[in-house]
């Protein structure tokens, strides 16, 4: 027998689009609409998660009992992951670590963590760039092929704020590879991607009103290689962005671009005239640990708890350094799935430290040298409901769209807590 839920939210990317009706039988996904590819692919993924047929070894709470054992004889625990979790699931975490007086890491780089504090996050909304951007920069991402339904989306119908005599630009600045369809965009600076950060950086300088010739200047001294027509590209963009009414930038979150060139080209604007932006991730939605670690502690991420106190080191207490320095006894990884990098981490774990691993399945685990507990949990927006937040910043309801005998990660950690 199938079953049909309506206005369901899809985690396959970071757009969250909430509008999908999903049917299914059992395991099998027979109608995903107004779903792309990658939603179809990720809805039939979770439903192949969170089933009974699962081999683990022993029961959970048995795990569960085990793992409270381990974090009271722990001497120096690490809470990690909390990526694509819900807002639920995220806050619990955060109160274990304060309980048992754990470092909390989410792997924020060290970068991002002193951009945000300096300058800020997202600074407008996707509803706000369907209804009012006349001018969006897209720089070193291309979104319609990481956000499959952008268009469709953001992008249509025209907003109501925006003049049928001037239609909105959108700009591409970086590596043309990127695009799947350069048509898309109206038009394309194309700057491979080892000469982006220079590009940025005569953006800026053209920005704040330095001519051409100063500007080029600068540039020769820091042996700069931009060709004529890129700088002529980059001139008039910085004109567009200072004469829009409504300019947006989306940029990528990825090396090579360091987080705050991006930043301080908004921040600069923004003296003069404005512009907004939003931060790209490509892959399954992640949610925003950083915000919630923000709400609760005061810090975006990498934190000490100690007695009643909370430090906070960007460098010191990031999980890969803590992991790499052995200066861990306990391990507590807790995420919607375990991407390569936290798996590369955990393979240099010795086998005197304790790791815990709570995700939805998805991941296969190899040996380890480390001991394991592996718990698997409900894979959230398809088991598990609850809140999360959407790349602009904007929470969301997840639906339960097919019961689970699994827990959820909030369960365990309630569990945990208790
Ligand atoms: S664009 Fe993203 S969120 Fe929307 S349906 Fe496709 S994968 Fe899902």
């Amino acid at each position: 027998m199938s079953s049909t839920s309506i206005d369901t939210a899809c985690r396959g990317c970071g757009l969250l689009c909430d509008d999908l009706t999903v049917n299914w039988s059992g395991q099998e996904l027979l109608l995903c609409e107004k779903g792309c590819p990658t939603a179809r692919s990720w809805f039939q993924t979770g439903l192949g998660t969170g089933s009974d047929n699962q081999k683990e070894e022993g029961t959970t709470a048995d795990k569960i009992e085990t793992v409270k054992r381990w974090l009271e004889e722990a001497g120096s625990a690490l809470l990690c992951g909390l990526e694509g979790l819900t807002l639920q699931a995220e806050s619990a975490l955060v109160e274990l670590a304060k309980k048992e007086r754990t470092f909390l890491s989410a792997g924020t780089s060290p970068d991002k963590i002193t951009s945000f504090q300096r300058y800020g996050g997202v600074s407008c909304t996707l509803g706000e760039v369907q209804q009012r951007a006349d001018f969006i920069l897209s720089a070193h991402v291309d979104l319609f092929s990481i956000w499959p339904r952008f268009k469709q989306r953001v992008l249509s119908p025209p907003g109501r704020f925006l003049s049928p005599d001037k239609p909105r630009s959108l700009v591409f600045l970086g590596d043309l590879k990127q695009l799947q369809d350069h048509s898309c965009y109206s038009e394309v600076i194309d700057v491979p991607t080892d000469q982006l950060e220079q590009a940025i950086i005569l953006l800026r300088r053209f920005c704040k009103g330095q001519s051409q010739k100063v500007a080029s200047r600068a540039e020769d001294e820091a042996g700069i290689a931009l060709s004529k027509a890129v700088t002529q590209q980059l001139l008039r963009l910085s004109e567009q962005l200072l004469a829009a009414d409504y300019p947006v930038l989306f940029h990528s979150d990825n090396p090579p671009i360091k987080p705050f060139l991006w930043a301080k080209l908004v921040s600069e604007i923004n003296l003069r005239s404005r512009l907004h932006s939003i931060t790209v991730s490509a892959g399954r939605a992640k949610g925003a640990a950083s915000e919630t670690i923000l709400a609760m502690t005061g810090f975006p991420d990498h934190i000490a708890f100690r007695n009643n106190e909370v430090i906070h080191d960007a460098d010191r207490f990031q999980a890969s350094r803590l992991i790499e320095k052995q200066e861990v006894d306990l391990v507590l990884f807790a995420g919607d799935t375990l991407n390569p990098n936290w798996l590369q981490l955990f393979q240099k774990l010795p086998d005197s430290v304790r790791l815990v691993i709570i995700h939805s399945g998805i991941t296969a685990i190899p040996q380890l040298a480390a001991p394991v507990i592996e718990i698997i949990t409900q894979t959230p927006g398809i088991h598990d409901a609850g809140t999360v937040l959407r790349c602009d910043g904007v929470p969301l309801p997840l639906r339960t769209v097919v019961p689970s005998s699994l827990q959820t990660v909030s369960d365990i950690i309630r569990s945990l807590l208790d």
